[in-house]
């Protein structure tokens, strides 16, 4: 069973391990974009765009 919680960025809808190398975002673009309040999430997931 592996555990996963909503990327911590808001407009993302991803879903992040919790061992996730970028901690509470799915990928170093959210991790960098939620200084920039961004409204739609750029992170290229499927489902994200
Ligand atoms: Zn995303
Ligand atoms: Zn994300």
């Amino acid at each position: 069973m592996t555990e996963s919680t909503k990327c911590a960025h808001q407009a993302c809808k991803c879903l992040v391990p919790t061992d996730s190398p970028h901690g509470k975002y799915c990928s170093e673009h959210c991790k960098e974009a939620v200084a920039l309040s961004e409204l739609k999430c750029d992170c290229k997931h499927p489902g994200c765009r």
